[in-house]
């Protein structure tokens, strides 16, 4: 009798995909991109990478690149690739010429009648005598260290399948001497410009040798007041042959910059303020009071559409304080900001990656970079200090060519603030109302005074579509009408493990009287 084994068949690696063969990157790189199941370049890769890969052949000495794409859309991959490609490369001519040498000093040995010489035995970099600072040949400048993390993270994976090519990942708060080890004798370092300048200034890295530099979100490191630092790290890497600048605008100022850093870039414009985000419903609520946008968000937080959740707030003791009672009510809730320890950062963000934490209720800096598909739902609680951090927020759901849904809560005082986001994204953020859960205002008068926006007025009697022709208005806007409520169709591939626990998170909070007890009926 033949003794069934069970023995699974190896599972069948992905298929290259032709597309991506197409951009002419090497196997490696090839291989990484199937096993991500990505089949297709994005836009943004698909104009920036054969671009970026023309550096170093005949006529382009350099090729620097000025790239406004939006998060989302595949830009970490369109900087990461093509660098990755030309290390590759180098490295791959390296071992090749190491192995050419070794075989003619063998040769010569035999031929002098001497034994075969020995291989030179490999110098542990952790013991102090066999110290080197670290010379990486790529720099990926990110503003803050979550999406640094993230960036590093898509290094890690992209070259899984490349032999001896390292990644490194500097950021301030993590320990200093964990990361001077993982330094050594990285190819790729990915850093927030802070760090980066402490370990050169202290001669753990030398960044003469970086022949690429890549400055992600270059809007935002302005922002952050790193201007000075990005001048430093321009004149140590002052040999490099290709810059890279990502932003989400080329306003003005990042052309200064621009102009700083690059030569003679080529720009790759993707998307316009008018088509991003086609994927992520937007929805504005006008409120009465902060207790009526408490009851707003606490029914939202009940759609069971919800798989992930962001909720952002204005300041840090706001993000404490909504997380708190977030948990009170049952939900699996943490905060996210920059005045916690990078390693409870961490933490938490890796509960929300596997699905542990169901809401995140975060600030605008600490929330930046955050790439989970399963994010289902943006609540602007707290309105952004500038209207481009509008744009950041809600992409961080809608991920990966997801659907999303972005609800911004406003009171009357905020008006102008929605006025300079309109105006920014150049879209009218469609008004609805919840049945027992509206204004008492009528919507018009909170719409009528929006300013800033360039479209004009809502109409007085507006019925919620598409109001008052507003130029530049999505046509995928769906406007329902005031007091319609349109159910939220859950992404594709939401759900999955941890879910449960969530339903389960939920019930418990419908009978909590702390906080689902102020239900609607009360309005
Ligand atoms: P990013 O704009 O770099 O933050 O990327 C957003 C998301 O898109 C990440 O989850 C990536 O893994 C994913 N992504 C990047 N490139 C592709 C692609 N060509 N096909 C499918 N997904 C992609």
């Amino acid at each position: 009798m033949t003794e069934n084994l069970n023995i699974p068949a190896p599972a069948a690696k992905p298929a290259i995909s032709e597309a991506f063969a197409a951009l002419g990157l090497a196997q490696p790189l090839l291989q990484a991109v199937a096993d991500l199941g990505f089949t297709q370049p994005t836009l943004v890769q698909q104009a920036a990478i054969p671009k970026a890969m023309q550096v170093g052949t005949e006529g382009h000495e350099y090729t620097d690149l000025m790239v406004s794409s939006q998060t989302g859309s595949g830009k970490t991959a369109a900087f990461l690739l093509p660098v990755l490609h030309t290390l590759i490369e180098q490295q791959e001519a390296r071992d090749a010429q190491e192995r050419a040498d070794w075989d003619r000093q063998v040769a010569e040995a035999e031929a002098a009648g001497k034994p075969a010489p020995k291989r030179p035995k490999r110098k542990n970099p952790l013991l102090a005598r066999h110290f080197k600072p670290a010379t990486p040949g790529a720099l990926v400048l990110c503003p803050t260290r979550e999406l640094a993390q993230q960036v590093a993270h898509d290094g890690i994976d992209l070259v899984k399948h490349c032999r001896g090519l390292r990644i490194a990942n500097v950021v301030g708060g993590m320990p200093y001497q964990m990361q001077i080890a993982k330094l050594q004798n990285a190819d790729l370092v990915v850093a927030t410009p802070g760090r980066l300048l402490d370990l050169q200034r202290s001669g753990q890295i030398q960044l003469d040798q970086v022949q690429f530099l890549v400055v992600d979100e270059a809007d935002r490191m302005l922002d952050l007041g790193f201007a000075d630092d990005l001048a430093e790290i321009n004149r140590l890497t002052a040999r490099r042959r290709q810059t890279m600048m990502f932003s989400a605008t080329f306003a003005p100022r990042i052309q200064t910059l621009a102009t700083r850093v690059m030569r003679d870039p080529q720009k790759v414009q993707i998307d316009t303020p008018q088509d991003r985000h086609v994927n992520i419903e937007q929805r504005l609520y006008w409120c009465d009071s902060p207790e009526h946008k408490r009851k707003l968000l606490d029914h939202w937080l009940r759609d069971a559409a919800i798989d992930q959740a962001i909720v952002f707030a204005s300041t840090q003791i706001e993000c404490d304080a909504l997380a708190a009672d977030l948990q009170q009510a049952g939900f699996a809730a943490v905060a996210l900001h920059g005045a916690l320890s990078q390693g409870l950062r961490n933490r938490r963000l890796m509960a929300l990656r596997n699905g542990q934490v169901q809401i995140l209720v975060a600030t605008d800096v600490a929330a930046r970079g955050i790439d989970v598909p399963t994010i289902t739902h943006v609540f602007n609680y707290g309105l952004p200090m500038k209207a481009e951090d509008y744009t950041h927020r809600i992409g961080r759901t809608g991920r990966a060519g997801r659907q999303g849904l972005a609800v911004t809560m406003a009171e009357f005082r905020d008006r102008r603030k929605i006025g300079e986001i309109e105006a920014y994204s150049q879209q009218r953020i469609e008004t609805q109302t919840i049945p027992g859960l509206e204004p008492r205002k009528p919507v018009y008068e909170f719409n009528d005074d929006r300013r800033g926006g360039r479209g004009g007025r809502q109409g007085r009697h507006g019925t919620g579509r598409n109001e008052g022709g507003f130029r530049g208005a999505p046509h995928h806007a769906r406007g329902t009408g005031e007091g319609a409520r349109v159910g939220f169709s859950k992404p594709a591939g939401s759900g999955g493990p941890g879910r449960q626990a969530f339903g389960d998170k939920r019930a418990r909070h419908q009978d909590s009287k702390s906080f689902a007890g102020k239900g609607r009926a009360s309005r």
